[in-house]
């Protein structure tokens, strides 16, 4: 049988890994600053995540949800605490795209209305009303049986004036938006959002499936903002590799509850996972090493990266540039075995290194993009 791929594919088969390195099958060693796309938070194969995934699956893998897991209520306490919502409910179930699903089918059962307000450049998954959300026209779908969008930009006037015009349920947005090129409303911006959805009778979805988790140097990205949605999207970062979402859920929308289920949400391998990343987030301290590391990351760029840009925060970082950065991105894996990601702006550079990453790994990378920005600064035509 063939095997369907949508991504293009690098040459590459890596086979094993450690922290932010990776070893192909031939031996070579590669830099990690991509985290298989804000997937790798504690950093690949961490002692810790091995040995509480090695322990879990000797004593149970897996049984459905209808006994007691107590690994899941273990998870939600510690989620509860490590990220400031020790008030919400969690939902587990198993990707990005699953928990956006739930979280806008959550928002329109509560308020009875069908309309969604998402932003320009926004990514968030591929299922039916997800991909509806997402403003990428190489993916969406015709078929939307649940909701109508508007796209916004991040003005606050039109979201106003499109909240009086159509019965909206929710605002969804991703305080840092990741794959539309690592772009950041204001804090103040994310403010105004949240009193005008508070003043609507709007539900706020934050997506946190790619800059939460620690990724810029807060826990959640919007707390930068100070700010409290209703329903807090996570995935990625949240199981390290081993597939796993949930939305963290405002204890007002408890009426609406029983419309969330799932057969593998919250399975035992999945929490244990869970669980070694916030012990490991904790117990290193990688809040605040993301955030050294980041502005590491960001001083030396602004100072000697040549980009136009360089946004973001921790290790959540975009560098744009004047020109595509195909070459600049090929060239740093094959020569110099970095991995980096793109963005659906073919000129912006995606950094996603994982929250452990040493300022050693941070210079070797920051060397070989100088090299490679020098030669591509020459070849430019006067
Ligand atoms: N939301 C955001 C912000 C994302 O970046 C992604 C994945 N790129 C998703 C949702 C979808 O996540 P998944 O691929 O796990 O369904």
């Amino acid at each position: 049988m063939e095997l369907f791929n949508v991504y293009p594919l690098n040459d590459i088969t890596p086979v094993r890994a450690l922290g932010a390195q990776l070893w192909d099958d031939k031996g070579q060693q590669y830099l990690d600053f991509y985290g298989g796309h804000a997937v790798i938070s504690i950093g690949h194969s961490h002692p810790h995540y091995v040995q509480r995934l090695t322990e879990q699956v000797q004593k149970i893998g897996f049984y459905s949800n209808s006994v007691h897991i107590p690994i899941q209520r273990e998870l939600a306490q510690k989620l509860g605490e490590v990220s400031g919502y020790p008030d919400y409910t969690l939902f587990l179930c198993n990707s990005g795209a699953e928990a956006n699903e739930n979280a806008l089918k959550l928002a329109s059962f509560h308020t009875g209305k069908s309309h969604v307000i998402a932003f320009k450049g926004s990514f968030h998954g591929r299922t039916s009303g997800a991909v509806a959300a997402t403003d990428n026209p190489k993916i969406v779908a015709p078929f939307n049986a649940n909701h109508s969008i508007s796209f916004l930009p991040y003005d606050l006037e039109e979201v106003e004036r499109v909240l009086q015009e159509k019965l909206t349920c929710a605002v969804i947005i991703e305080p840092i938006q990741g794959v539309g090129g690592i772009i950041m409303p204001s804090d103040k911006f994310l403010q105004g959002l949240d009193e005008l959805c508070r003043a609507n009778g709007v539900v706020l979805i934050a997506d946190e499936v790619q800059c939460g988790y620690g990724r810029s140097g807060k826990f959640f990205a919007h707390q930068h903002a100070s700010i409290k949605p209703g329903i807090i999207s996570v995935a990625k970062g949240m199981g390290n590799g081993f597939p796993i979402g949930g939305i963290l859920i405002s204890p007002e929308f408890k009426a609406s509850y029983g419309l969330l289920g799932t057969t593998f949400g919250g399975n035992h391998l999945a929490c244990a996972a869970a669980l070694a990343v916030l012990e490991v987030i904790e117990q290193e301290n990688l809040l605040e090493h993301a955030r050294q590391m980041g502005e590491y990351l960001k001083t030396e760029l602004l100072a000697n990266g040549d980009a136009q840009e360089v946004r973001g925060r921790g290790l959540m970082v975009g560098l744009k540039y004047d020109f595509p950065i195909k070459n600049v991105r090929d060239q740093l894996l094959t020569e110099h075995h970095i991995f980096v990601g793109n963005a659906s702006d073919p000129t912006v550079l995606r950094l996603l290194p994982p929250l452990n990453i040493k300022q050693e790994e941070v210079n070797q990378f920051l060397q070989a993009l100088y090299a490679l920005i020098a030669i591509e600064a020459e070849a430019k035509p006067a």
